[in-house]
Order: structure tokens, then sequence, then C-alpha cells
């Protein structure tokens, strides 16, 4: 069944027939193409120090291949830019699962965070000059970018906590303080930084004292210190930089959109950015559900004189893994719907259902493929060790699940609790009056 058919009903009218043959496309050269080459990508990488200046050959030979292909941008969704494919964000979540399988299938088309992210924000706030410079290169996949807004020094899942003091100075702004978990700042080709920091600490607005200004890798006055590491794996050549910036100076035109705007763009910024990740995560869900089914039908590894399939519990680990990964997959599609249908402002609530349930959801299915494998599923033998500490991150990146549940929490408590109360109120009059019409003593005490 290849993937077009398998598209869930409730998504299929959704979805044009150009699309369909584009995600027909995008999972055979993800199937064929990318997965095998996984492991020459890392291979090439090497070890040490090298895994920071290497840019693996085979990365660019399957650049070549999906362009001619035409799988390239697809992420830019086509009722809000020009630039992209000409997908809806619901057909770029349903090819976005496809390349969550395969650990470089995202850089191979060009669909790869955090560039994804910074070209959107480039192709909604930059202006011209700021187009050609850096967004002309970037959806090219010539270049590589970061975005830098969490510091160390700081709780920065709230983000009106952010330190890094951008003043000016003449006609230059100058840039000091620390961020960390800068990822994608590591790779050889990252040449360009969007760094969110404060040039009016004074505001009383607290949501203006922020701005995003754009800094070339390699300008004077930054150090990257050192790369973080995600339960041990360094994640080279994209990594998570901690930098530090002393000095450092740009013109007065790397301001994007304006003084005192950075709240609106990382506003824009997170939104697709997440159901992106959250896509993603669904293929990955997939990849250690086939990885599970292959290792409890191995009939070499038999336990008590049987394969683990044939095992009670094992069947019942793949049906639950089956139902979590396809609710969780419409939950997705859901959210990327109702963002085609107005914008990703429109769509907070469901943005943040997708956020919170598909990481947590798709943990605890890596998790059974795990347990399925005994001790081979923690080590480097199968990609699941490597996937679920990439997903884990995800309950904390762009927002951890607290802070998310607590705006649901809030919003849905505001908007409901008033009609709520209201309508019990009248039900339990109405069933009193009822009961003592029908001569029966009211018994609830609420
Ligand atoms: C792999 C990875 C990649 C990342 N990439 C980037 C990047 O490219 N650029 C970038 O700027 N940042 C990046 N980040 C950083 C990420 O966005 C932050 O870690 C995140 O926003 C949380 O901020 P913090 O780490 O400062 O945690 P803190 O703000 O210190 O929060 C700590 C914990 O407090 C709890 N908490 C917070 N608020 C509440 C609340 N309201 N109610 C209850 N509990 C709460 C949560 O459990 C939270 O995990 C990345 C992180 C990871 C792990």
């Amino acid at each position: 069944m290849s993937a077009s058919t398998r598209i869930p009903p409730i998504a299929q009218p959704f979805v044009s027939e150009r699309a369909k043959k584009t995600l027909d496309l995008v999972e055979e050269f993800v199937e064929k193409d990318c997965i095998p080459a996984d492991a020459v990508f890392s291979a090439e990488l090497g070890e040490g120090e090298k895994r920071w200046q290497t840019t693996p050959v085979v990365m660019e030979q399957l650049k070549e291949k999906a362009k001619k292909l035409g799988l390239w941008n697809m992420f830019l969704p086509k009722n809000h830019f020009t630039q992209g494919a000409g997908f809806t964000n619901l057909e770029y979540g349903l090819m976005a699962e496809l390349l969550g399988k395969s650990k470089i299938a995202s850089e191979a088309t060009n669909n790869a965070a955090p560039d994804t992210g910074n070209m959107e924000v480039l192709a909604k706030y930059g202006n011209d000059a700021q187009k050609q410079q850096w967004l002309a290169p970037l959806l090219e996949g010539k270049i590589r970018s970061a975005f830098l807004m969490t510091e160390p020094d700081v709780a920065s899942s709230d983000a009106t906590n952010i330190e890094l003091n951008i003043r000016r100075e003449g006609n230059e702004y100058v840039l000091n303080g620390s961020k960390w978990w800068s990822s994608g700042a590591g790779d050889p080709r990252c040449q360009i930084y969007l760094v969110m920091g404060k040039t009016d600490p004074n505001n009383s607005d607290t949501y203006k004292q922020q701005s995003v200004v754009l800094v070339p890798a390699g300008t004077r006055g930054i150090t990257v210190q050192r790369m973080l590491h995600v339960y041990g794996y360094d994640d080279a050549p994209h990594g998570h930089g901690h930098i530090v910036f002393n000095n450092v100076r740009v013109p007065l035109s790397a301001m994007i959109l304006g003084e005192g705007r950075g709240f609106e763009i990382i506003q824009g910024r997170l939104g697709p950015g997440r159901i992106h990740h959250a896509m993603r995560t669904i293929g990955a869900a997939e990849k250690a559900l086939e990885w599970m089914i292959a290792r409890v039908n191995d009939e070499k590894k038999q336990t008590f004189g049987k394969p683990l399939s044939a095992h009670g519990v094992i069947l019942e680990w793949i049906a639950k893994s089956r139902i979590e990964v396809d609710a969780a997959r419409l939950i997705v599609l859901n959210a990327a719907i109702k963002i085609d249908q107005g914008n990703a402002k429109s769509a907070l609530k469901e943005i943040a259902q997708a956020k919170v349930l598909v990481p947590q959801t798709v943990l605890t299915i890596i998790d059974r493929a795990v347990q399925a494998y005994g001790a081979a599923g923690v080590c480097q033998d199968t990609p699941l060790a490597y996937l679920w500490a990439g997903i884990r991150t995800l309950r904390i990146a762009d927002g951890p699940d607290e802070v998310h549940l607590q705006q649901l929490g809030r919003e849905e408590n505001r908007a409901r609790k008033d009609a709520v109360i209201a309508k019990l109120k009248w039900q339990r009059e109405e069933s009193e009056r009822l009961l003592s019409a029908a001569g029966f003593k009211p018994k609830s005490h609420l």
C-alpha cells in the first residue's frame, strides 16, 4: 500500500492529486535512498573534532536527487508563501511523517529545522535586502542557520526572562550575553544566527522589550564555547551550541521587522515549527513499530519455545501502538487543517494539543520497541535509542509540556466555565422539578 492510499479518510478531501503523487515519491525517496544512507552519513562524519568540520558527501548527493524529483521546500505552505513547493500544511504534514523515518531525509529535501522556521521568519518579516542575502541561499540549501533564544542563566520557557542585551550605538547594534541550545550552530555551513535579545529592557510592556537581529556566524566577539550533548549524542554536524556574545557589532540593517517586535516574530515562528516536529515524530513511531514487528517475528530469537509474537502481551503492545500512532496522527493532521483554514494563530489550541500529545505517545511506543529488543534495544544496533533520545527533547524544546498545558487548561477553563456552570445548574433544577412532579424527593446535595 503506497502512502497516498493510506491517507486517513478524514484528511482525504483536503489532499490534491499532485500532493498524492509527491507523497508517494517522498516515500520512495525516504525508504530507498535516505534510510539506507543514514549509516553512510554517520560513517562519513567520522570521529572526534572532524565531526564538526565535515559535510558528508552523501548529503549533497541526496540533495541533488531530491531537487531533480521536485522534493524541495515542501514545508512552506502555499496559502501564506510563494517561495515553497506549493503544498498546504496538511499535505506537507503527510510528507513530513515520512521524512521523520530517516535521520537525513528532512535536510536532503531542505525541510529541516531550524532552517524551516528561520526561512519562514525571513519570508514573512524580512525586508528585500535580508531576503536576498539570507533567504535565497537558505531556500537553495546552500547555507544553514540557527535560532538563538534560550539562555543558560534564565528560565527561558518564559521568554520575557531573556537577557541578552542589544544596545544601539551610532549606526550599529552591540550585542552582549550568552545563548545555549543553539541548534544547528555546529554545522560548518551555518552562516547566519537569528538572535533574540532585549533592545528596551525597561519598557513597561514586557512584550515590547525584545527584538530579533541577524548576526553572521563568525562575527568578531562571538565565541562558540562548547557543543551540548543530548543523552550523550552530539547530533553532529548540526549540534547544539553554547555561544557567548562579547561586544558583537552588527549594522542597524540587521534588525528584523523593527525594534520591540521580537515576541511577534517568535510567536509567528514557533507555531508551524511545532507541527513539523509532531509530524516527523509520527514517522518515528511508525519506524519503531516496524522494528518491533521485525524483532518479535525473529524465528532465531525465541523465548520459552515461541517467537515473541506468540506471547499475548507482545501482540497487545503492537495493537496499542497501532491505536496510539493512528490517534496521534489525527490530532496532528487536524491542527494542520486548522492552520490551512486560517493561520497558526487561529490554530493555537490544536497546535498545542499536538505539541503535547504526540511526543508523550510516541515515547511510549518507542519504549515498547526497545523492550522487545531486550539489551539490543538500548545500544547503537537499532535506531530506537537515538529516536527515543531525540523525541524526549521535544517535551522540552519549543516550550515544555507544562507551559502548553497551563495555557490550554487556562483557556479551556476560561472559555467554558460560565456556560458549563449555568447549564449544570439548570439541568439540576429541571431534574428536581421533574422528580417532585413525579412524586420523588430530590437526593443530590450539590
Ligand atoms: C534538543 C534541544 C534543542 C533546542 N534547540 C533550541 C534552539 O535551536 N534555539 C533555542 O533558542 N532554544 C532551543 N532549545 C531550548 C528550549 O527551547 C528550552 O530548553 C525550553 O524552552 C525550556 O527552557 P529552559 O531549558 O530554560 O527551561 P526552564 O524555563 O528553566 O524550565 C524548566 C522546567 O520548568 C518547568 N516549568 C516551566 N514553566 C512551567 C509552568 N508554567 N508550570 C509548571 N512547570 C513549568 C518545566 O518542566 C520545564 O521543563 C532546545 C532544547 C533542546 C533540548
